[in-house]
């Protein structure tokens, strides 16, 4: 049985065909710069030569058309029919307090997606984007939405709202919802197997790092707590995002520079997280990594923050279930960089926490980076939400049967 996932973004689309009895994915690839001067397709199948071509895609229809004739091209191709497609599984990032789990798609739920955009209207719309060209190109095969924030739905109140006036809440839902959440699931699932436990007895911490980055408080097989927020921009200190600042911060730059909300919320997004740190070097982290290892004196202030953020998340989440287990690493920074994985555990010694550095060294594998006696493990494990959203499909899928 074969699923297409599909993550629409605004001006890309990311695409795998998976096998989901075996898990094997059978191509991946990307519509790249929809829309924009200088569109690519990339088509990567098993066992053949990858096609990289430069072409135009003046909308996401378009994008989508590309991408099923070459699935079933006689040359190129890795299927005789879209048949062979038993299901597409949709990347969506806002499901509101309405989707606490993946769901078939109907007009029902592309509705209440499109009520949702109002929480991330770039990209819930760019979702649907890709939901209504797949309708109209496979209108008979079965559709699924995996939400980003439907894991945290079992955050209690005490950890969602937030601590302004509670018609705020019950007037426009104004609360904390989470985002990554695909991959939050996916890791903890993946360490109860790296500590070959159940999830229903382990108090887990996984810290998404990547160009967003978000940490999430696991416990018994649940999201009780996360770091983003209403939006991504909450939390730890991203590429370009600032996370927790001081509301009155905005007041008081708008004031002394004559800006507004739209302008200070810009800076907030785009303007901060590492690039504003280390005074616009970079918002990558390699770039930061290479800067710091030169010494650096922006990118040393820069690192610092980003780890130290990290690792008071990580303490409050501690406190939030009485205990932790296992602390996960996981996306583009989490993988790799075992250096900021060393500069966040040295503030957890205190929980009997010792990282193997030869371990801790090893890139991108799957595995337990803590010594024997260590108190608490620490396991790097790289996300797979493509396969998270394959798996979902099958599941609702059946469930509807
Ligand atoms: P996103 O999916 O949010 O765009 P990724 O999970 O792909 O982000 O992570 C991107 C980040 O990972 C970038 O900041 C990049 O510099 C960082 N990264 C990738 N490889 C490495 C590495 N070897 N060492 C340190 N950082 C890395």
């Amino acid at each position: 049985m074969k699923v297409l996932v599909i993550n629409c973004g605004s001006s890309s689309l990311k695409f795998q065909l998976i096998d989901v009895e075996t898990e094997e994915v059978i191509v991946k690839g990307i519509c790249d710069r929809i829309a924009i001067e200088g569109s690519r397709f990339v088509f990567s199948a098993l066992n053949k030569e990858t096609i990289d071509s430069k072409i135009v895609l003046k909308n996401h229809a378009d994008a989508m058309k590309i991408i099923l004739e070459t699935l079933t091209d006689e040359k190129n191709g890795v299927i005789k029919s879209l048949d062979e497609i038993t299901a597409v599984g949709h990347r969506v990032v806002h499901g509101g307090e309405r989707f606490a789990s993946s769901v078939i798609i109907n007009d029902d739920v592309i509705k209440a997606i499109e009520e949702c955009s109002d929480l991330a209207p770039l990209h819930n719309k760019a979702n649907l984007t890709g939901i209504q060209a797949c309708k109209k190109m496979m209108p008979e095969t079965p559709m699924v939405a995996v939400f980003d924030t439907a894991f945290h739905q079992t955050m209690p109140e005490e950890a969602y709202l937030y601590g302004i006036p509670y018609d705020y809440y019950e007037k426009y839902k104004v609360r904390k919802y989470g985002f990554h959440g695909t991959s939050h699931a996916y890791v903890a699932q993946r360490a109860a197997v790296l500590m070959d436990k159940d999830q229903k007895e382990l108090k887990l911490i996984v810290c998404h790092l990547g160009n967003g980055a978000s940490v999430t408080a696991v416990k018994y097989g649940k999201s009780i707590d996360t770091s983003m927020g209403l939006t991504p921009l909450e939390g730890l200190i991203m590429g370009t995002r600032s996370g927790d600042i001081d509301p009155s911060v905005l007041g008081y730059i708008g004031n002394k520079e004559n800006k507004g909300l739209e302008e200070l919320m810009k800076m907030l997004n785009h303007d901060s997280g590492l690039l504003g740190l280390s005074g616009g070097e970079s918002s990558d982290f390699r770039d930061i990594v290479s800067a710091y290892e030169k010494n650096d004196e922006r990118a040393v202030r820069a690192l610092k923050a980003f780890a130290y953020r990290t690792a008071k998340y990580i303490g409050s989440y501690t406190a939030a279930m009485n205990g932790v287990d296992g602390i996960c690493f996981t996306a583009g920074i989490g993988e790799n960089s075992g250096l900021v994985r060393d500069m966040i555990c040295n503030y957890l010694t205190y929980l009997g926490l010792k990282l193997d550095p030869d371990k801790n060294e090893k890139r991108g594998k799957e595995q337990i980076i803590t010594t024997q006696d260590s108190n608490v493990k620490v396991m790097v494990i790289p996300t797979n939400e493509e396969l998270m959203i394959a798996r979902e499909t099958y599941k609702e899928l059946k469930n509807g049967k």
